[in-house]
């Protein structure tokens, strides 16, 4: 037996190895072994069995070991990877690795330990026998019994400051066990806590609910690929939907991947979907997968997957690689979320992979959101995407009422600067007096100010590109940072005349400021950037904002998500306009998607909701449209913009992005790079810039950006790709690739 292995480092190299005798049974395509090259072993993977015709067998090598007698990387996968390569233009190795953990590409051992699980309850009566015997015993047990999922032995010895005796003791009485199992078995293994939880009882489905669940169901059916949008307002109950379709597709023999945004995999929601799973699918395990896992929680969950032994994982971004077997769907909830964009090499979106991934599996892809991105609801227009719409929230609860607060009135009627204008100010009063509680956002992904003018409105906006110009303080000038078109800072507003022009830029620490002005007596916690930087203290924040020990929540968006505080009857937005103004075609759709957002988070309960939304532009569309909740008649209106423009989705963007310390090199190397590739491609693409990036200078390095338009990725890609490689840049200047991107800048 002979077979071709990828080398991990190097994966694009096909080596050939002899399989001696007893290795032979744990070796098929994509198996993980260790090979010698050189005189070293190394890890590779198995990519092919057999070899070319005619090989010289008594010079082959033979391999050395196989570390796992299952596929590392399913056929799939493989190939998935592949595409993504030639997609993304990034090397393979780099897919390779943000596809196998790194526990798992360091061939480590199954690492074992011993963990403590509850075997038998006991009884009051029982209990205060043991207490009176053996107070220590009783005082194990106690612990053990109350928590959520079984414990580490060593762990919790050294905790209570007990020997291991009293654990023996415990186990002969049958009231413990002692598990030699992997690190991170989690609440399954404890049939314990396992009753507790399945007390989350499915709710019955409102009739779009059961229409949305009767029409995935007939799609998983099909085991056909298919991707359907589940378009829901928030607080639609998508999630039912969600979990309905799991359930289908387990009962069908299939595996599950569910991905949902970094930040809404708080241990609630974890908690809450895997106690769903695991009573919907009994004797199912669900795996978690984000980044904040151990090496040895994220070993011992891709083992569980790559073995067959789970067939659901639920997780960020890179759970869009496990291992799971016969995969029959995906779910992408909040699939408009720019989280699932990686940000480093390699630069992939996960739904987007997500679909590719359904495609080679024919599997279905579900898609949801309250506010789509733009690009899946153009692909649901088109018919390329089924479309599910979830119109009402359960149980008819309203969607909150949205205040659009004019602050050119305000500021006029305060003769001054106003942070919070009079209107939040009296609601937050009010809802501090009712006990009920406040979020106010500020959204702060403006980093740099833009021209306002307070009398009329008015922002300056390039003339090609339509998105606001940029104050630059260092040479009184507004700029384009998509074209590069520069003109000197008016003194007057360009439309109206008014000398009362305004460079805006609000942060949380301010708003927090005027909140205690406002409310001297109110326990006030900020949330941002700064200071959520302790670990855990994100947790804490939100768990206390939950028992209600917190009366009003200051942040950024960071909060804004998939959150639901049933107490929570105010949300205010500070300053609409930041995102409106940043320097990206996406502003609109970031502004609404936003407001929507935030709106609901409002009225989760069973009080109706309030949102109060301050501006300076309260007849801009995304503000509007977001009054209502009407994403249909935002997207109609910003699709015709995007039309004109020939943005996404209409046409793919490759962003091109290069840096240098020095100004003038970076420059004059952008712009002959700019004709070759417009000399290559000639209209086969169109190219914007060179020109300097939105934020053009970050730690005294310049950053100038290529914007490459075409059709077809995969048509311009892989020549783009090589000629840059054969460009003669010098050492200096490095570069990124961004195929599809989502932040700009
Ligand atoms: P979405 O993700 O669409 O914003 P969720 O899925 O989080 O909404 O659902 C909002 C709340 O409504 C959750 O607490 C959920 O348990 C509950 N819910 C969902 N469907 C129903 C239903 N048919 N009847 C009653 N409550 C429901
Ligand atoms: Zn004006
Ligand atoms: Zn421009």
């Amino acid at each position: 037996m002979i077979v071709g292995v990828h080398p991990l480092a190097g994966f694009d190299k096909l080596l050939h190895y002899k399989v001696p005798e007893n290795l032979r049974a744990g070796v098929a395509v994509g198996t993980l072994v260790r090979v010698p090259v050189l005189n070293t072993l190394r890890l590779g993977l198995v990519g092919e069995i057999g070899g070319p015709k005619d090989f010289p067998l008594e010079r082959l090598k033979s391999v050395a070991q196989v570390v796992y007698p299952f596929p590392a990387l399913t056929r799939d996968l493989l190939q998935l990877a592949r595409w993504m390569a030639g997609y993304y233009a990034c090397p393979l190795d780099s897919i390779i690795e943000t596809m196998i953990p790194a526990a798992v590409r360091g061939g480590a051992a199954i690492k074992q330990e011993k963990l403590l699980v509850v075997a038998q309850r006991l009884d009051d009566e029982a209990l205060a026998a043991l207490d009176k015997r053996a107070p220590q015993q009783a005082r194990l047990y106690r612990f053990l019994s109350q928590q959520f999922k079984p414990q580490r032995k060593a762990l919790v010895l050294k905790r209570l400051g007990l020997n291991a005796a009293v654990v023996n003791a415990l186990v002969k009485r049958g009231a413990l066990r002692e598990d030699l199992n992997r690190v991170e078995r989690e609440a399954y293994a404890d049939d314990f806590a396992r009753g507790e939880l399945v007390a989350a009882q499915p709710p019955v489905l409102n009739p779009e609910q059961a229409a949305a669940v009767a029409a995935t169901a007939a799609g998983l059916a099909k085991a056909k690929f298919g991707v359907t949008l589940l378009h829901g307002v928030t607080g639609s109950g998508k999630t039912e939907v969600y979990l309905h379709a799991i359930d289908t597709a387990l009962k069908a023999g299939g595996g599950v991947i569910f991905l949902v945004p970094e930040v809404a995999l708080t241990p609630q929601t974890v908690a809450r979907l895997r106690s769903r799973l695991e009573a919907i699918a009994p004797g199912h395990r669900c795996v978690v997968w984000h980044s904040h896992l151990s090496e040895g929680e994220r070993l011992d969950g891709w083992l569980a997957l790559a073995t067959g032994e789970a067939r659901v994982v639920v997780g960020a971004r890179s759970a869009v690689f496990a291992p799971v077997h016969d995969l029959r769907l995906i779910v992408v909830d909040e699939e408009h979320e720019p989280a699932y964009k990686q940000d480093e090499t390699p630069r992939y979106h996960g739904r987007d992979v997500a679909v590719y991934r359904a495609k080679l599996n024919s599997a279905l892809c579900l898609l949801g959101s309250a506010t789509p991105s733009l690009e899946s609801y153009a692909n649901a227009q088109a018919g390329r995407y089924a479309l599910q719409e979830l119109r009402q929230r359960v149980d008819d609860r309203q969607l909150p009422h949205i205040n659009v607060v004019d602050m050119r009135v305000e500021i006029m009627r305060s003769r001054g600067l106003t942070t919070l204008s009079r209107k939040l100010a009296d609601a937050m009063q009010l809802r501090f007096e009712k006990k009920e509680q406040t979020i106010l956002f500020i959204n702060r992904r403006g980093y740099s100010s833009s021209m306002l003018c307070t009398e009329c409105g008015h922002v300056e906006e390039c003339a090609h590109c339509s998105i606001a110009m940029t104050y630059h303080r260092t040479d009184e000038t507004l700029r384009c940072h998509l074209c590069g078109e520069q003109r000197n800072a008016p003194v007057t507003c360009p439309k109206c005349r008014s000398p009362k022009i305004r460079w805006k830029g609000l942060g949380t620490q301010r708003v927090e400021e005027a909140v205690r002005r406002v409310l001297p007596r109110a326990r006030i916690e900020r949330m941002d950037t700064d200071t959520m930087s302790k670990k855990n203290r994100f947790r804490e924040v939100l768990g206390q904002f939950r028992t209600g020990k917190i009366d009003v929540l200051v942040g950024t968006q960071m909060i804004g998500k998939g959150l639901d505080f049933p107490n929570v009857t105010l949300v205010g937005l500070v300053d609409a306009d930041i995102s409106m103004h940043i320097p990206d075609f996406r502003a609109n759709e970031r502004t609404f998607q936003l407001l929507v957002q935030v709106a609901g988070r409002s009225g989760r309960g069973d009080r109706a909701g309030e949102v109060i939304v301050q501006t300076f532009t309260p007849q801009a569309e995304a503000i509007q449209f977001s009054r209502h909740a009407d994403f249909a008649g935002f997207a109609e209106a910003e699709l015709k913009l995007r039309k004109d423009f020939k943005y996404p989705p209409f046409r793919h963007l490759i962003q091109h992005r290069l840096r240098g310390k020095s100004q003038e090199k970076l420059k004059f190397f952008a712009e002959q790079w700019a004709k070759r590739v417009e000399q290559t491609f000639g209209d086969r693409i169109e190219l914007r810039g060179p020109s300097p990036a939105p934020i053009e200078k970050i730690k005294d390095e310049y950053r100038w950006q290529l914007w490459i338009f075409t059709g077809s990725v995969t048509k311009v890609i892989g020549e783009l790709d090589r000629l840059r490689s054969e460009f003669p840049w010098p050492e200096e200047i490095t570069q990124v690739l961004d195929v599809d991107p989502v932040g700009l800048t």
